[in-house]
């Protein structure tokens, strides 16, 4: 199948799995500093920007989990997609676009109010599936970001837990950005609190956090998936005429 993406070379390869096997390593050390198994974490490889051939190069080494962001993008690329990866999506979802990738994907990462989980819910109806979901939470309160503040989280897990054909099986952050290893820390222990509280509501087993910058502070504080973009596969290119793709 001839593609529109740009061809990637046998160098960017080998860069690509020379950071994987870093990147494996240095869960694996964070894992075993915090008493963890290093087979409790799942390492997403986020794909925005980048060209399926190289998306292709880390699922036959193993990463078994894409994340994907834009939902354009997303169908522009799938049909490139070795299979062996499930995908799951991560980006702010509106609610008219729902129906266009949830038979597509495992679980939506991105669940943050009430009108988005009933749209959840009703396509998911509609396709007779049940729809497993994150509920995104805005932990630094920033307000230029998606998510449902830390104090509103259980509000809104009580409602969605009453919506047909939708499962909450965890929570997603995407956390301020920092370098300061205190400030990273503290706000991925506030994110593992509000997990365990969330826990005795209903059974949940997936903490989404954690990205190139900080995964393994996350994986200290009890991550059971990452998701790394830039870190796996080189720094994004956004070329202003490509923006979609
Ligand atoms: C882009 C993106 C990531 C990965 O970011 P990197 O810093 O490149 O690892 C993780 N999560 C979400 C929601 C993203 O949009």
């Amino acid at each position: 199948m001839e593609t529109e993406f740009a061809v990637c070379t046998q160098e960017q390869i080998d860069a690509m799995l020379q950071r994987l096997q870093t990147i494996r390593r240095n869960i694996a050390e964070a894992c075993n500093e915090a008493g963890r198994s290093a087979d409790e974490v799942t390492l997403m490889a986020v794909t925005k920007t980048v060209a399926p051939d190289l998306i292709n190069a880390a699922v036959d080494a193993g990463v078994n989990v894409l994340g994907e962001n834009r939902v354009q993008e997303f169908l522009s690329k799938k049909d490139f997609y070795r299979p062996g990866a499930e995908v799951q999506f991560i980006g702010h979802l509106q609610t008219n676009k729902v129906k266009q990738i949830i038979d597509k994907v495992t679980l939506i990462h991105s669940v943050d109010s009430v009108h988005l989980a009933e749209a959840v819910s009703k396509a998911a109806q509609q396709q007779g599936i049940t729809m497993p979901v994150l509920l995104e939470v805005n932990i630094g309160g920033e307000i230029s970001k998606s998510g449902t503040a830390p104090e509103a989280v259980r509000t809104l897990l009580e409602h969605v837990l009453t919506l047909p054909n939708i499962r909450v099986d965890g929570l997603m952050t995407i956390p301020p950005p920092t370098t300061d290893a205190a400030e990273q820390d503290a706000v991925f222990a506030r994110m593992q609190e509000i997990y365990q509280e969330m826990q005795k509501i209903t059974p949940m087993h997936v903490l989404s956090m954690g990205m190139s910058g900080d995964y393994a502070a996350a994986v200290r504080r009890g991550a059971t998936l990452v998701r790394i973009g830039s870190g796996l596969f080189g720094a994004r290119l956004y070329p202003p005429q490509n923006s979609v793709v």
